[in-house]
């Protein structure tokens, strides 16, 4: 029996970031997440450069190296209350925006204000966008059925109690699947030399580890995309990668396999 329970790399564990607004205080968020090696996805409201507490597109290219830059709505309107019409104008100029400044396809999304119904969604599919992260928390480490309602694991409030649980499963000793850890916020958020400190001892308690997989928001949702996609024979011998990306998972007795784009695997 084929087991769909390894990430990137083989990995088992994900880490993944998720900021909101692209204000100032993403300098200083980002130097220690480089400091760490941690990963994550910015989202930028691209009709609001002129709010000077903004990072500014010139600064773009080099302070987000490394990171994902996606897409929060052209001026941050509250989704739900637009006609579709309005929500394609919105979402469909951020793209454009954004795409012009880093020179790169942008597919990415979180919810201004949280706001979204499955007329905004249907709206956000068909201007391409391919995940919009929600701010609904679960408290927990899965993965989304449906990318277009990705709920985070928590705020960074809770970063702390959330880190030491997740680490708590990586360290089990059965381990049945694989597990993300997702964290949002607004850099903005950080005042206080306590709250620097919670976001340094949240880095410090993650970072480092062979086994988990520091990713950006879009690199889950491709891998994650692309294992639902792998076609099995009827009777498991078989395994085709029809996707663009090489896929671990194991079998029901632990063996790793891996299998390269367009490759057919026959196993046993
Ligand atoms: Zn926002």
């Amino acid at each position: 029996m084929i087991i769909l329970n390894r990430l990137q790399g083989g990995k088992k564990f994900a880490v993944t970031m998720s900021y909101d607004d692209g204000s100032e205080n993403d300098r200083p968020l980002i130097e220690l997440f480089n400091k760490y090696g941690i990963r994550g996805t910015f989202h930028v409201n691209s009709g609001n450069f002129h709010h000077p507490k903004k990072i500014q597109p010139e600064e773009f290219e080099t302070l987000y190296k490394n990171h994902e830059i996606s897409c929060h709505g052209e001026r941050h309107r509250t989704m739900q209350v637009l006609p579709s019409v309005n929500v394609v104008q919105e979402i469909l100029a951020d793209r454009q925006n954004l795409e012009t400044i880093t020179g790169q396809i942008i597919r990415g999304m979180s919810y201004a204000n949280g706001s979204y119904d499955d007329n905004v969604i249907n709206a956000l599919s068909a201007c391409g966008i391919v995940y919009a992260r929600t701010v609904k928390h679960t408290n927990r480490f899965g993965f989304p059925e449906n990318f277009m309602e990705w709920h985070p694991t928590c705020h960074h409030r809770e970063c702390l109690d959330m880190a030491e649980k997740f680490i708590a499963l990586t360290e089990r000793k059965y381990f049945s699947r694989p597990a993300l850890l997702y964290v949002w916020g607004h850099s903005f958020e950080f005042v206080t030399e306590e709250d620097w400190k919670m976001i340094e001892t949240f880095c410090q308690m993650v970072s480092g580890r062979e086994d988990i997989w520091y990713a950006t928001n879009i690199e889950i949702y491709e891998y994650i995309t692309a294992q639902r996609q792998l076609v099995i024979s009827a009777d498991n011998k078989m395994v085709y990668n029809p996707t663009a990306l090489e896929i671990w998972f194991t079998d029901d007795n632990a063996e790793e396999y891996s299998i390269k784009p367009g490759e057919t695997l026959r196993l046993g």
